[in-house]
Formats: structure tokens, sequence, C-alpha cells
């Protein structure tokens, strides 16, 4: 990126401004190349600024949260990379009709800030979030969930920055479906407003403690990985079909189909984006040819792969 871009970036956008930023430490699964200028804002008013020169200067924006379902490719990612830090706004409380809370985090924040929250207050209603790693603003924007529930039930607005300003939309006005929530085009989630009602917390603990120790006896969590590769096709466990084909255990370079659970691929160290994308490839070919059935990634691929 020209020197003189980079300069107009820091001079309009407080906060980190870095060219080639390596972007493996900053993903669970540890692949991928660097952004070509990686931007941590510090005020959302740099964030609208940033988002204002991208659509100027007619450069992509990608936004990383905490990395966990996302495999950047190994030419790296063009434009402008936007990490958001977990303070970018403070969090509120405040009450609610019938004893219940609303909580608002900055879409930086982790996922388990939500989840304390829930149990500092004496609330319920997020358990199926306990366990997801990743921010809020992830979370929201790939309907993160489990058979318990989905991130968006539990969600009353979210806060969005474009090119032109900040904008609440509330719940009614966000289409969402299993693993995919419809934003407006280059919108970046900045705070994320939670709705939660009192209940019974020791049900809600253990509900958690239970799904906690299945993902510690199913998931292969000591290796860097992006959680499941493909959402489950209807009818169907994407882990059992991947299992059906035999390729539980397939390695291609560094990267393995998890011996542990089939539908997880994991980085056994110094695994490429190619390595990845050829296993899930492999993942597809062999289960719609034996099976018939079509698999979509729920993994985000962003940046170059060729
Ligand atoms: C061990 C493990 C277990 C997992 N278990 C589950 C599970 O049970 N259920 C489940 O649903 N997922 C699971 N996942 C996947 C992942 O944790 C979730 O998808 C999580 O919501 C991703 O959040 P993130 O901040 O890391 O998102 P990222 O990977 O950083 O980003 C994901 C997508 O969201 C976009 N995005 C992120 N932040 C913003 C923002 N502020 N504004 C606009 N777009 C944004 C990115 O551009 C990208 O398209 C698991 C992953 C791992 C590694």
């Amino acid at each position: 990126m020209e020197e003189s871009l980079v300069t107009e970036v820091r001079r309009r956008v407080p906060g980190d401004v870095t060219p080639l930023l390596p972007l493996a430490p900053w993903t669970s699964v540890r692949v991928g190349g660097a952004a070509e200028l990686s931007v941590r804002p510090r005020t959302a008013e740099g964030l609208v600024a940033l988002l204002h020169l991208a659509r100027q200067e007619g450069l992509p924006v990608t936004v990383i949260g905490g990395g966990a379902n996302t495999l950047v490719g190994d030419g790296g990612i063009p434009g402008f990379t936007v990490r958001l830090p977990a303070d970018l706004f403070p969090e509120s409380v405040e009450p609610l009709e019938g004893g219940g809370k609303r909580l608002t985090f900055c879409a930086g924040a982790a996922i388990v800030k939500l989840v304390n929250g829930m149990k500092a207050h004496g609330l319920v209603g997020a358990e199926f979030l306990a366990g997801i790693p990743g921010t809020l603003g992830g979370a929201v924007t790939m309907n993160a969930g489990t058979k318990m529930g989905e991130c968006l039930s539990a969600v009353e607005a979210v806060e969005v920055a474009t090119s032109d300003g900040l904008a609440w939309l509330p719940r009614a006005d966000i289409p969402y479906r299993y693993r995919h929530t419809e934003l407006p085009k280059g919108a970046v989630v900045t705070r994320v407003r939670f709705a939660l009602r009192p209940g019974d917390r020791a049900e809600s603990q253990a509900r958690m403690d239970a799904d906690l120790g299945y993902r510690k006896r199913t998931q292969p969590l000591s290796q860097p990985n992006f959680g499941s590769v493909f959402t489950n096709p209807s009818g169907h466990h994407a882990g059992a079909l991947i299992e059906r084909v035999g390729l539980k255990g397939h390695t291609l370079g560094r990267a393995q189909i998890s011996t542990l659970h089939a539908n997880w691929i994991v980085n056994l160290g110094g695994a490429t984006a190619r390595d990845v994308t050829g296993l899930i490839a492999l993942m597809q070919e062999r289960v719609a040819g034996e099976t018939g059935v079509q698999m979509t990634p729920e993994v985000k691929r962003v940046g170059r792969f060729d």
C-alpha cells in the first residue's frame, strides 16, 4: 500500500495502524498471510472515517474479531483489515420490566463477557454461547450457537458502523438463520445489546457445565482449529458423513481432519491455507460423490488463496 495512504489513515484514524501485520497469530487455526494494512481504531469515529476512506479509495475492508471462524489465505488480505478493540465503548446494564436486564457490550468484547455478565446479574438465556470462542461481533455475524440456541435469539439490537456513521438496528430489522446474519453490506458491528431474563441460575449453570464437558470429550481443543468446518446439512451431521466416507484422520501437508471429530480440521504445526482448503475440497467431493449430500463450509475465507 502506498505510504501516502498509510499516512492518511494514521491522520484520520486514532489507533494502531500496522502495514503487513502477520494474521496467523490472530486466528485460532494459526494459518494464513499478512494484512496489507491492519487498523485497530481507538474510537468509533475513527472507524467510520476509515470506512469512508475505504469507499473513497475503492479498497476492500475485512473485519477480524476473535478469528475463531476465519481462514486467512496464504496471500494475505488486501486493503484494510479492521480489528476492533474490546473497549471501544463502555459496557452498560439497564433494568427491564419483570426483573430482566439489558446488557450492552462492545462488539470487540469476548463472548465470555456476556456469559459472565449473565451470571453476575442472576440472569439466564445465553447458556448456548458459553464455550464458544471469539467476540460478540463475530457471534452476531455468524449467529453462533449450539443445539440449545442461537445468538440472535438473545439479541435486542445491534449497532453497526458504515461509511455514513453509526446506527442501531433492532433485531426485528435483521434477517437471520442458522449460522448466518444478514447485516447491511460493508457494515461493521460496533455494539451488541442483549435482553436477558431472570431465572434458575443453578439449572443454567448445569446446562453450561454439561455442554463444556461434552466439548472437552469430543472436540480437539488442544490443537489450533476453527471449530466446525461445515454447517450440518439439513437432516445430517457433517461429522458423521465425513467419517462414513473414511476421511477421519486424513492429513494433507500439516493440516489434519481431526481424529477426535471428523468435522474439525486441526493445524499440526506449520499448516498453510492451501493445506486446509485442500482438505475442505476433498471432504466436500468425497461426501457428495458417495452420499449425494452437499456440505457448505461454516468457516469464513478471507484474503487471497492463489
Ligand atoms: C474451539 C472452537 C469451538 C467453536 N464452537 C462453536 C459452536 O459451538 N458454535 C458456533 O456457532 N461456532 C463455534 N465456533 C466458531 C466461532 O467461535 C464462532 O463462529 C464465533 O462466533 C466467531 O467469533 P469471532 O469473533 O472469532 O469471529 P471471526 O472469526 O473473527 O469472524 C467471523 C466472521 O464474522 C465477521 N465479523 C467478526 N466481527 C465482526 C464485526 N464486529 N462486524 C462485522 N463482521 C464481523 C468476520 O468478518 C467473519 O466474516 C467454534 C470455534 C472454535 C475455535
